[in-house]
């Protein structure tokens, strides 16, 4: 099981080359500094791991001819209003989070993988089926969730959670340098067949736009009404209410932080 993958990216690697050399990967580890991530008291930190998988993950997309951007590459905290700027500077990029979820429920287990915009959904279907299919956790399925990273970059964004580290079994998993190269393979496997969606994997478990459950998130209303605003009003005014809207989101970021993000 542990070595099911290596078909796969000894067959992808022949393709990568021909998109990899303009792409930019901005790859995004999660928390970092003071912020832990995880749940109060959790003994393994989330940001160690998100951490050595994302330099993982740059070492292994370099080799392969990307270009990679870390917003971070020490233990370092970037606030994530930071780390959707440093995506959006980039044109051709995509933009993947690396997150391992954490519950009070130490039972819970499996691989969940998180978009937001419609454009995201080939990435995080890829990224989805070569993570959850390579790892001996639980598929949780493809999901769609208003998390801040996801929702305010321009280029396609995905948050993948790498199992739990709260579950006993896959925290001893995650804490292995062997699963967590696994992990980082299997996510770039996912950026290099980012297109092969509806193709190739039209046999295996790959949700689509239909079977997706649509989650309930806060401000669907104020993301189609500032996406009017942008287009009607003036440049000033549309000004305005962005940084208005922006500094609303901030306090709503800082609240999913420390909740849903955490
Ligand atoms: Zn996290």
């Amino acid at each position: 099981m542990l070595l099911a993958g290596t078909s796969y990216a000894a067959k992808s690697s022949r393709s990568s080359a021909a998109d990899g050399s303009s792409l930019t990967v901005v790859i995004d580890a999660g928390h970092g500094g003071h912020d832990r991530g995880g749940i109060p008291g959790q003994r393994v930190a989330e940001k160690d791991m998100t951490l050595d998988v994302a330099l993982r993950l740059r070492n292994i997309l370099s080799a392969n001819g990307y270009n990679v951007v870390m917003t971070r590459s020490t233990d370092v905290f970037v606030p994530l209003g930071g780390r959707v700027a440093i995506a959006n500077s980039y044109r051709n990029a995509v933009f993947v989070c690396i997150h391992f979820n954490a519950t009070p429920r130490s039972g819970a287990s499996g691989i969940e993988t998180y978009f937001y915009s419609r454009e995201s959904l080939p990435l995080a279907s890829a990224i989805h089926y070569y993570v959850a299919s390579g790892a001996p956790s639980e598929n949780r399925g493809v999901r769609r969730r208003g998390y801040y990273v996801l929702r305010k970059t321009n280029v396609p964004a995905v948050l993948v959670e790498c199992g739990f580290l709260t579950n006993p079994t896959e925290a001893a998993y995650a804490q292995t340098t062997s699963y967590r190269q696994r992990l980082a393979e299997e996510i770039a496997a996912g950026v290099r067949r980012r297109n092969a969606v509806g193709s190739g994997f039209g046999t295996t478990r790959v949700a689509t736009a239909e079977s997706i459950p649509l989650q309930p998130y806060m401000d669907q209303t104020k993301v189609t009404s500032s996406k009017k605003s942008r287009s009607k009003r003036s440049h000033k005014k549309s000004a305005r209410k962005k940084k208005s809207s922006s500094k609303r989101s901030d306090s709503e970021a800082r609240a999913a932080s420390s909740d849903r993000e955490g």
